[in-house]
């Protein structure tokens, strides 16, 4: 049933507009600014990070392979130090010093843990210094297509329902929703999420990351005798308002019930920071022109991006196909973040932050220099990936 049709007035026009601010989408609003794009950064909630702030996941995986070799770059190895800016350098490897990574100290591996609220704070004003327009509270609710082009994206905030007009839109929703939205061809996340309650707290171990909820092998690398215990027997997809209000109900249920057993040993424990976001991982992805496998680990692709490393595992490396972030189907469309084409093997690699970070850069760079991504120039994208500092290839590595 419709309940009424509304006329929706065009509010902003831009060149690149890139829905949704977690890393995915300041890498690519940083990347399509540098290129001179009037960028507008359209987000849901009041903080830039996502998950990795508003959602309390702040361990910063390697940009390395476990190996000594660094295969990330760019503007994932820049957010990385800006993550640990103001205070917490030393937190930064002390066998990565001056990006000489040594293999005979490789137990290190390239990454750190980071303030939250910092980092949101750090990159909205590093976002605000490169003249993206930043749009808080604002929530993308369906877009308006023509001849397989987004002519603009509907959103509701405050002020009420909108449209913003752009040349370019890249999705860095993490669940796809502008794809989805415009009828792109969409999979989401079969196996479902398990519960997580990542949380904050401080007491006699001082300011602590509490992990409720570690993540889920996917089904199809779990072997025979697989068993693993989670905070409660149910899954998520992650694409459902009112499971997504369950989901974070029993998150907290968990907080409290942790903080009930640790008061046992430590009556001064408090929660300090609970997510204001819910903690899921794997949601919907794009079927974009290519999907990357997890057994494509040292495969030279033409038209790569950028590489990625095992969070998981030392030693593979992937380099990513430009052609995973958009589809044909959908023109002036393109995404990075967790929500780029990748089996659901691949999903469990790609969905973490150093990946989201390249996918974002190559897709702010490729909506600054083409309204068509099927027709996107490669040779000049990787020329400006490669000038950002990106190197593409392992063989160059
Ligand atoms: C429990 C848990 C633990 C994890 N642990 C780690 C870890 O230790 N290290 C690591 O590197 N990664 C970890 N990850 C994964 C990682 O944090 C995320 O996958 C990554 O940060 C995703 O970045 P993103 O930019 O693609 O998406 P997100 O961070 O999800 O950002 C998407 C942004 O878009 C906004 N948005 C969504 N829909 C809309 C809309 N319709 N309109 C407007 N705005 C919208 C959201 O508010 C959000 O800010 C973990 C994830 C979870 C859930």
């Amino acid at each position: 049933m419709i309940v009424e049709k509304i006329n929706t007035p065009v509010t902003k026009e831009c060149d690149v507009l890139v829905c949704g601010g977690g890393f995915a989408g300041i890498s690519a609003s940083l990347a399509a600014a540098r290129q001179g794009k009037k960028v507008i950064l359209l987000e849901k909630m009041f903080m830039l990070g996502g998950l990795a702030t508003a959602g309390i996941v702040t361990i910063y995986l390697p940009l390395c392979d476990g190996l000594g070799r660094q295969v990330s770059f760019g503007i994932a190895e820049e957010l990385l130090h800006l993550s640990i800016k103001m205070g917490a350098e030393d937190k930064y490897p002390e066998n990565w010093l001056d990006n000489i990574g040594s293999k005979t100290d490789n137990d290190k591996r390239f990454e750190v843990q980071f303030n939250p609220q910092l980092f949101a704070i750090l990159s909205e004003q590093l976002l605000l210094s490169e003249g993206v327009e930043i749009l808080y509270g604002s929530y993308a609710v369906a877009t308006d297509i023509n001849e397989q082009r987004i002519n603009a994206v509907i959103i509701e905030n405050k002020s009420g329902r909108q449209a913003i007009k752009a040349t370019t839109v890249i999705d860095a929703t993490g669940d796809c929703d502008i794809a989805n939205f415009s009828g792109v061809t969409c999979e989401c996340f079969k196996q479902g999420n398990v519960l997580a309650a990542w949380y904050y707290s401080t007491g006699e171990d001082g300011y602590k990351l509490n992990m409720l909820g570690f993540c889920d092998i996917p089904d199809d690398q779990k072997g025979e005798n697989y068993s693993q215990t989670h905070l409660v027997n149910r899954r998520f997809t992650g694409l459902d308002g009112e499971e997504l209000s369950d989901m974070t109900q029993l998150s907290h249920a968990s907080i409290l019930n942790d903080i009930i057993k640790k008061r046992k040993i430590d009556e001064n424990i408090f929660p300090t920071t609970i997510a204001t976001t819910p903690q899921i991982r794997m949601t919907r992805k794009i079927v974009g022109e290519y999907t990357l496998h997890d057994t494509e680990q040292h495969k030279y692709f033409e038209d790569s991006i950028g590489m990625v490393s095992d969070w998981r595992k030392r030693g593979p490396v992937y380099e990513v196909p430009f052609r995973t972030l958009y589809s044909s189907e959908m023109k002036n469309l393109i995404v990075a973040g967790r929500c780029t084409s990748v089996t659901d093997s691949m999903w469990d690699i790609m969905r973490v932050i150093p990946c989201c970070a390249v996918t974002g850069e190559a897709a702010g760079v490729a909506a600054s220099i083409t309204d068509d991504f099927s027709q996107t120039d490669i040779v000049m994208l990787q020329d400006i990936l490669r000038q950002n500092g990106v190197i593409l290839h392992e063989n160059e590595l």
